[in-house]
């Protein structure tokens, strides 16, 4: 089981962990702050580095299993016996692009109404697609109000809740392609002041600010009733 500390500070860039295993999958570690691929958003890359100072190149991250989160290291990299110490590093300037777009991806869910019935979130880009009807959403009217979200400067938050308390709430859950988390007990959401509110395990940032200029660069019809909206930053 890795303890995944972004799950409580996605501004970790960095944490000392222990090899607990490795195999032609990937490396596991007892601690990380490498987010794994999953909920529409991309695993990290980054390195592990060995006290030597030895890097080893990280190109992807996944989940195996619920608890578990395996690296994936470059081909060919000499890999580290269990129980070595490292530091894990994530590539932070990546990492920080995807937060915000992720971030951004609530945003939008807040100001299209309509299920969810997809979503990517990728380096500089970002797409929701939503079970809309025909032409009922404008490419100016929805950059304009996601803009000026981002300007008033919301704070992002995670809160918790019960598996109960979101049985309760089936409202909550607006995308239908990704199922909340249950299981555990409780189920992570992620609010955005009075604006969004639904069940997420991705990295988002603290405030809507950080986002920057974004510009709807397309909307797509992707057959009935699914609108495909795609974000792009704009600075
Ligand atoms: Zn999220």
């Amino acid at each position: 089981m890795t303890e995944m500390l972004f799950r409580d500070d996605a501004y970790l860039r960095s944490c000392a962990g222990r090899v607990i295993a490795v195999d032609d999958r990937g490396i596991r570690l007892d601690r990380t702050v490498f987010y794994p691929m999953g909920g529409g958003q991309p695993g990290d890359t980054g390195m592990l580095r060995l006290s030597s100072g030895q890097p080893i190149a990280i190109l992807d991250t996944i989940k195996d299993g619920q608890d578990d989160v395996l690296h994936i290291p470059a081909p060919g990299a000499a890999l580290p016996a269990p129980g070595t110490e490292v530091v894990a590093e994530i590539d932070w300037e990546r990492r920080y692009r995807l937060m915000r777009m992720h971030t951004c991806l609530h945003l939008l869910c807040s100001i299209v109404p309509g299920a969810v019935t997809g979503g990517q979130v990728s380096d500089g880009r970002g797409r929701l697609d939503f079970d809309v009807p025909g032409s009922s959403l404008d490419k100016e009217v929805i950059a304009g109000r996601l803009n000026a979200l981002i300007a008033e400067s919301q704070l992002v938050a995670p809160r918790w809740i019960t598996d109960e308390e979101l049985a309760a709430k089936p409202e909550i859950v607006r995308t239908m392609s990704v199922k909340p988390p249950t299981g555990m007990g409780k189920v992570r959401l992620v609010e955005i002041s009075g604006l969004d509110l639904q069940p997420c395990g991705g990295t988002h940032i603290r405030n809507t600010s950080e986002i920057g200029p974004i510009a709807v660069s397309k909307i797509e019809n992707k057959g009935k009733q699914n609108r495909r909206v795609m974000l792009a930053f704009a600075g």
